[in-house]
Order: structure tokens, then sequence, then C-alpha cells
């Protein structure tokens, strides 16, 4: 019989569930893409991650090609391509792994549903996860909403059998023999190249990092939260779409054990923790997960925020993130924290505004991590981060870019400014500013809030609205 592997987040032959599934079922599998256009057509014509999407669709086409089988590649409603794929092919099932995000949820019902009319199974399998749904429950039986008891839970129950790959090449001589099959561009899908793409992409861009990684993980621990030197992995592009196998990760940091192993294992567990987060609580989408926090009275002065976005606020480390952000698509994990709870609590603009830019922006963009990073940013998220404790942006900056380095790889203007000066160039001395070439308020700005200031109008914004 034959069956269709539809692949979303997931781009990748190897260690797959659903894949292994279909194959060890049917003696004819087709995996499918669909480009959809429920979530290509809002998007900016210049997206790094459709231009991220099509190079590994690329490669998995070629590698499919290369043992006499096709990637079958539609741009439509994946509601109707896919019953109509199914039809086509004379499939008798469909396979896919879960997908948690609310959009997806109920795409995934109609899709079984209209199969199911054609008599067609739709079968779903957990693969982008350790632990999903409520596979990991308080001894109640309910959902873990703070990160620590949770991880623990999470390690205690991990084992071999969690993260053992999916022997998929056994089974590959069931991929179906097909024809060359159309493969639209880039252009075609109406989207423009990536001319500059930040990160390799595909399972070969995967690997590449993850090997180079695996050089640095023991000193992951110290390394992580200095963003001008090479800390973390750069994968999460990769575990957002899948090049790469969260099991394979998860069991190399847990087998290699050690602090920087483990601080890396734990990151990985945050992952998890917030999937299962919005899977028990899909109404974060859109509203504090503290429902008491939801209307939280933010000024919202879209000058401020144009300010923010464009990387011109007069804090260099958060200019310098957003300048990292929107030419490149990634931004440092400390640097998401600090931009983020400057956003909230210097400039007074709602968590919601910021969340959407990050989402337009971020390659690695993914609803849940993104979600969560946001509400813990602005205190209404769950285990979130305590309303009153308000980042400084100048100490922030001193205690993890203490020489300027990430700052000046972006904010160009201030390349000359010393380290004494460079984290907050209003307060250096003018003689300092005029040989560093720096002319506050023409060449860099002034800053365009006083942190003391609003860090007091957050507080009591905060304390307003019952706190
Ligand atoms: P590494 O340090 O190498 O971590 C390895 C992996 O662990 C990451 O790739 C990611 O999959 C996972 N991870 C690490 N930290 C977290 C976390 N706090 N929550 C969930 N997963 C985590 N991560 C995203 O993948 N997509 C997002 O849209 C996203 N938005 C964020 C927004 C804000 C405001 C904040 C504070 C954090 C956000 N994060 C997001 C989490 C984190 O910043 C990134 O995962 C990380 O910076 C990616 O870089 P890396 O792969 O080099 O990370």
């Amino acid at each position: 019989s034959t069956a269709l592997v539809w692949l979303r987040r997931d781009l990748r032959l190897f260690d797959h569930a659903a894949l292994f599934h279909a194959l060890k079922h049917h003696d004819c599998v087709i995996p499918v893409f669909i480009f959809d256009r429920d979530i290509l057509d809002p998007l900016p014509r210049a997206d790094r991650r459709v231009a991220f999407i099509h190079a590994t669709l690329a490669e998995l086409k070629a590698e499919l090609v290369a043992c006499a089988s096709e990637l079958v590649v539609r741009h439509g409603q994946p509601t109707t391509a896919i019953p109509a794929l199914a039809r086509e092919f004379g499939a008798t099932a469909v396979y896919a792994n879960r997908d948690y995000e609310p959009a997806a949820i109920a795409r995934d019902a109609e899709v079984a549903a209209r199969l199911a009319a054609l008599e067609i199974g739709f079968e779903t399998f957990k693969d982008q996860v350790i632990f999903e749904q409520d596979e990991i429950r308080t001894k109640t039986g309910g959902m873990y909403s703070v990160f620590t008891p949770y991880k623990r839970a999470w390690l205690a129950k991990l084992d071999d059998f969690y993260v053992r790959a999916y022997p998929v090449r056994q089974y590959a001589h069931r991929l179906a023999l097909l024809p060359p099959q159309p493969w639209p561009s880039l252009s075609e899908l109406g989207f423009e190249p990536d001319e500059a793409p930040a990160l390799p992409a595909g399972c070969s861009g995967g690997e590449t990092l993850f090997n180079d990684f695996c050089t640095r993980l023991d000193r992951y621990h110290e390394t992580r939260d200095f963003p001008g030197i090479k800390g973390p992995s750069y994968l999460s592009v990769h575990l957002r779409f899948g090049t790469v196998s969260i099991r394979e990760l998860a069991a190399h940091a847990w087998r290699q054990g050690g602090a920087g192993a483990e601080t890396w294992l734990s990151e990985l567990c945050w992952r998890d923790f917030y999937q299962q987060i919005l899977w028990h609580r899909p109404d974060v989408a859109g509203h504090a997960f503290r429902p008491e926090y939801d209307a939280l009275p933010f000024p919202n002065d879209p000058a401020l925020f144009a300010a923010w976005c464009e990387g011109r606020t007069g804090y260099p480390i958060v200019d310098a993130a957003m300048r990292q952000l929107n030419r490149t698509g990634y931004m440092h994990n400390r640097l998401r924290m600090i931009v983020a709870s400057f956003l909230v609590k210097d400039l007074l603009v709602d968590w919601r505004w910021g969340e959407r830019y990050f989402a337009e922006k971020l390659l690695d963009f993914d609803l849940a991590a993104n979600n969560g990073g946001w509400q813990w940013a602005a205190s209404t998220g769950c285990d979130a981060q305590p309303y009153f404790r308000i980042f400084n942006p100048v100490t922030q900056s001193e205690k993890f870019d203490p020489d300027g380095r990430f700052i000046r790889r972006y904010c160009r203007e201030l390349s000359a400014l010393g380290p004494d000066a460079i984290h907050a160039p209003w307060l250096a001395h003018p003689i300092g500013l005029r040989e560093a070439g720096v002319r506050l308020g023409t060449d860099y700005p002034w800053p365009v809030v006083d942190h003391a200031k609003q860090r007091e109008l957050a507080l009591a914004l905060f304390k307003r609205s019952g706190h």
C-alpha cells in the first residue's frame, strides 16, 4: 500500500518518526511538502526562513533522487492539497509529525477530517520534542508551570528509549520510485533569494554546526552568556525546521555529561517546557499566561517602538542586538532577554509588539519559545522574571560584553570608543567622544529614555495593575 509522509517542521530523512512508521507499514512511501499559502502569503517577499526552507528542500530532493525517489512539492493550502495528493497517488494513509501550535492543530484536524471522508488515515507522531503534551505531569496529574520541577521530572524520565534514533535507513528501499517532479523556484513562489544567509541550511548545515559546537560543548556554561564570543550552538533554526534531530542532540549532551553539556541539555529542556505550556495553554498566543497581567496599561509610544526596531535607542547593547536581528535573523539569547526587558520596562511598550517583531524577523522563530521568552521578560508568564527585576541595560552590557566587542561589530560608528565609554557613550567625556569621532545626536543617538526614570514608571505601572 502507498502512504504519504507530509514533511513540515521535520525536514530531514534520518531519525524521523513519521517517515519511519510509514516505511514500516507501507511498501510505497512518498515524501511531500506543501508551501503553505496561508503561512506564506502574508510574509514580506524577502523572508530568510522561506529561503532556508527552499535550500533545505533542494538538498532533501537531491538525496531522494539519488535513491531513485523524489520529493513531491506543491504550493497551496494543505487542507486541500494533502487530500488531493493522497487521491492522486492512491495513498491509504498520510503520516506526519505532531505540531503543537494552535493554528497547526486546527489545520491538522481539518486535514484529518477531509482525509477521513475519503477513507484515508491520518497518523501523527511525536518527533520534535523529547516529551510532549502531558507526558511530564505533576504528582496530581497537572501541568508544570515552573521550570525547575519540570526539568527535574524531565531528567528523571529521560532514558535510552526516548532518545533512540528511528532507523529509517533500513526501510529506505520502500521510498516510492517516482519520475522527476516539479520543483518551484523561490521566485515562482513569489520570494526573493537570501543573498547572504547567516547560517548554512539543510541537514548538512545542521551537521556542520553541531560538529563544530561539540568541540566547545564542555565550555558552554561559561561562554553562553557572552554575545561577543562563539558560545552557543546556533542550532535553533535547525531545531525549528527539524534539519537536526532533537533526540540525537539530547542524547549527545546527556551521555557526555559535565557542566557544559548539562547546561545545554537544560536549554533543550526549556524548549520542551514551552512547547508543553503552549499545548496546555493555547491562549498564551495573544494573552498573558497569568490573566491578571493581561491588560497592563502600556503607553505604547510608536516612536520609541520604531527606535527599538531600528536599533537607534542610544543604548549601544540594545542597538547592536537589534541590528544583529535585522541583519542576520539571529539574536543571542542574553541579548533577547536584554532587548525584551528594555522594550517592556524601559520603553513601556506591550510585550506583544516585541513578540510580533521577533516573529517577523527571527530565522528560528518558534511560537512556543518566542512567546515563552517574551512573557518571561515581561513578567506576565509562567515562571517569569518578577516584575521588579528590571535589567539595567548599561550594567548588563558591561557584564556580558565587557570589552564592547559585540557592540563594535554592529555599531561601527562607536568602534573607536574604549570599554570605558562604549556601554554608555552619553556619560563619556566630550574629549574622548571627539577623539573617537562620535558626535552624539549626529553619528549615534542620545538615549531615547532615561533608564532610572523609566524604571520607576515601569514599577508604578505594574503596581497599579495589582501586582
Ligand atoms: P543554544 O544556547 O545553543 O541552545 C540550544 C537550543 O535550546 C536552542 O537552539 C533552542 O532550541 C533551545 N533553547 C535555548 N534557550 C531556550 C529558551 N529560553 N526557550 C526555549 N528554547 C530554548 N528560541 C527559539 O528557538 N525561537 C524563538 O522564537 C525564540 N524567541 C525568544 C524570545 C525571547 C524574548 C527570548 C528571551 C528567548 C527566545 N528564544 C527563542 C530562546 C533562545 O534565545 C534561543 O533559542 C537561542 O538564543 C537560540 O540560539 P542557539 O541555538 O545558539 O542556542
